[in-house]
């Protein structure tokens, strides 16, 4: 199976090298050539999630280097629970923070990792990561990447603008995790990074590499669980569902859309925002406009200029069809906190900020129809907000609370790139 750059500039290329260069040189994202179908897949044959990633993935990885290690990659990466959760009839929840970080992004990130490990190892080469975060995404990047063979990690954070609990997630590895307090905010780690990429002695002397969710490696994993709950929903149901994916960058849902090309049984896919509506002003104008996010409570979703929009414009190029496969709602901070109370008085449950805006959108829009809302992160990384609205301690999940417990380093910089190779 080839890739090919949304920009169609670059020559084809196979899953490796599109793992390990990250972006296409003509500066595309790398989208597959062809999907094949998941017609042959006999589902109840499959015994497990990680057997089931194994099927899903491997038509991709199809006379590709990997090919031979992907059954053990995904046994790997994949090795904690993914449960649909039932609210209502017919009304679930797919839980995807199961994983060491407590969100979705453990998929991508370590079935990413075990892939560039193994390539690596067997190439013999090193490779240095760097990555900028504004919270969520440096945690499960440090994670998925600790201990891995062959490959350094530099995490940079905008000093005093990461939650306590964010800030252990990055600074507890040690080893070959390095993590940098940057004096400045997350768009000067952004900075620094792209400075780093464009010096061309630092990135020929460390062989640089990103692990932001451009990756195909972070993309194609994710798609797996889309195939995996719909099958599983319309088993016990008799229907194809709705998905309601609280998007930010678009990585999450566009990997929905990836299994729906595929063929899995989804009625629908349904974007939720917050206040950051640059795809909800898209559909409506057909012009898009990129612009710089605003800060909410759901602060994993603020994205003012989503990377992966290229790779849905490519999917769906005729903006009449973009429009029929795809809605999206935006709901504001406000609505947010009424609906993680409202949500609780009823069943029970508590939401995180960002499915709080999935769950809203169920609500409003889709209450009589069989849904999945995709819960993208547990509410205990967010207590600042959940606890305070009701009333309640979080109970933290083990793997993230022994994360919390562990020592913490990191290195005070200002902003400049090459003070993180000093
Ligand atoms: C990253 C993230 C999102 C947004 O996902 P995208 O793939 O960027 O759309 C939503 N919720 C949480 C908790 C996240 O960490």
């Amino acid at each position: 199976m080839k890739f090919v750059s949304t920009r169609k500039g670059s020559e084809p290329v196979n899953a490796s090298t599109a793992i390990i260069q990250g972006l296409a040189p003509d500066g595309g994202l790398y989208v597959p050539a062809s999907f094949p179908s998941l017609s042959n897949l006999n589902i109840h044959e499959i015994s497990s999630y990680p057997e089931l990633a194994f099927e899903v993935l491997a038509p991709f990885f199809k006379d590709d280097p990997l090919a031979a290690d992907l059954a053990e990659i995904c046994m790997d990466a994949f090795n904690f629970p993914v449960p649909l959760v039932s609210l209502k009839p017919e009304q679930m929840v797919l839980e995807l923070f199961h994983g060491p970080t407590a969100a979705f992004k453990d998929f991508g990130a370590r079935f990413l990792a075990f892939s560039m490990e193994r390539m690596l190892k067997r190439e013999g080469r090193t490779l240095t990561i760097l990555v900028a975060t504004s919270g969520d995404t440096g945690g499960a990047v440090a994670a998925a990447f600790a201990n891995r063979e062959n490959i350094t990690v530099k995490v940079l954070f905008p000093k005093g603008r990461v939650s306590k609990r964010q800030q252990a997630q990055l600074t507890c590895w040690g080893g070959n995790i390095q993590a940098y307090e940057v004096d400045g905010n997350f768009d000067d780690c952004q900075k620094m990074v792209k400075a780093a990429f464009m010096d061309p002695k630092l990135s020929k002397e460390h062989n640089l590499s990103s692990a932001n969710s451009i990756n195909l490696g972070r993309l194609l994993p994710q798609a797996i669980y889309y195939v995996y709950a719909s099958h599983l929903f319309s088993q016990a149901t008799g229907k194809k569902p709705t998905f309601i994916i609280p998007s930010g960058n678009v990585g999450n849902s566009c990997a929905a859309y990836w299994a729906l090309t595929m063929g899995a049984p989804i009625e629908k896919i349904v974007l939720s925002v917050n206040k950051n509506t640059t795809i909800v002003d898209y559909l409506k104008s057909g012009t898009y406009q990129g612009r710089s996010s605003l800060a909410t409570l759901a602060n994993a979703m603020d994205v003012g200029d989503p990377s992966n929009m290229e790779r849905l414009l490519s999917l769906y190029p005729d903006f009449e069809t973009m429009k029929k496969m795809v809605s999206a709602y935006s709901v504001d901070d406000k609505t947010i906190e009424e609906t993680i109370k409202e949500v609780y008085e009823e069943t029970g449950y508590v939401l995180c900020p960002h499915t709080a805006t999935g769950e809203r959108v169920r609500r409003d829009h889709f209450a009589d129809e069989p849904t999945i809302v995709v819960s993208t992160a547990h509410p205990a990384k967010f207590e600042q907000v959940v606890e305070p609205l009701l009333g309640i301690t979080v109970e933290v999940p083990q793997k993230l609370a022994e994360l919390l417990e562990k020592p913490t380093s990191f290195t005070s910089i200002g902003c400049d790139h090459r003070l993180l190779f000093v």
